[in-house]
């Protein structure tokens, strides 16, 4: 039986951004996804999120990006997990619940990197085909490299995301919204409304 395509993006989304919705909508068409859940994570223990954000807020401004798309659906599977978030955990309860879904993790270059200090990087690249994109955080080759160096030692399955490169990032964000910049253009109007609505990153200055 054919299985069902479901590309999984993952991610803070503190807050979400063009950059992400281009990944996401470029791997659907690209790997011929059914479907792709944007999935917020619940407890980046790896990063600091800012003060004035909420899980709400990220859910909001998710719901927000996303409602004019409907191959695009956001998943709360990490967020009604309590703890620390992990990947392995994720993808193990995913396919447990849902064995005719075969899983594809969608991700930039950097993540990539620095998968081997995830939990049990093996265990996830068991359960999900990678498919990664090249940010600009370093050269086509060093990628390569990379891909061919985790396939080999993982027996992995990584393919190669072809999505226009866009410098955009949720830090910056932020950053402008704490300087009183513009951030129209960086993400969808509706989420540049509710971060200035709600008053968020109004403190963040790095
Ligand atoms: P994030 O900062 O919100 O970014 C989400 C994804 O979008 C990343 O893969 C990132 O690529 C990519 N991205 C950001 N800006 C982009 C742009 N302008 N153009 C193209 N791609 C862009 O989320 P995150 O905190 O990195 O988390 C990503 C996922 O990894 C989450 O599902 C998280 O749970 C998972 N994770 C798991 C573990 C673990 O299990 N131990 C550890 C860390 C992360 P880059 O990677 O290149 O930044």
């Amino acid at each position: 039986m054919k299985k069902i395509r479901t590309g999984i993006m993952g991610g803070t989304f503190n807050p979400i951004h063009f950059g992400h919705l281009l990944l996401a909508e470029t791997a659907f068409y690209q790997f011929n996804l059914d479907e792709v859940l944007i999935m917020p994570t619940k407890n980046p223990y790896y990063k600091k999120l800012s003060n004035t954000v909420t899980e709400e807020d990220r859910v909001a401004m998710v719901n927000l990006a996303i409602r004019d798309n409907e191959h695009f659906r956001l998943s709360m599977e990490e967020l009604n997990r309590d703890g620390p978030t992990y990947t392995v955990e994720t993808l193990a309860n995913l396919t447990a619940r849902h064995p005719d879904h075969e899983y594809y993790f969608i991700m930039g270059a950097d993540s990539l990197y620095h998968i081997e200090s995830w939990r049990e990087t093996e265990k996830i690249l068991s359960m999900a085909i990678i498919l990664v994109a090249d940010r600009g955080s370093g050269t086509s080759s060093s990628l390569m490299s990379q891909i061919e160096y985790i396939t080999d030692k993982y027996d992995a399955d990584i393919r190669l995301l072809k999505a226009p490169f866009m410098e955009i990032s949720s830090n910056d964000i932020r950053r402008r919204t704490g300087a009183g910049e513009s951030i129209r253009y960086l993400t969808p109007g509706e989420v540049v409304d509710y971060i200035n609505d709600h008053g968020l990153y109004r403190e963040d200055t790095a």
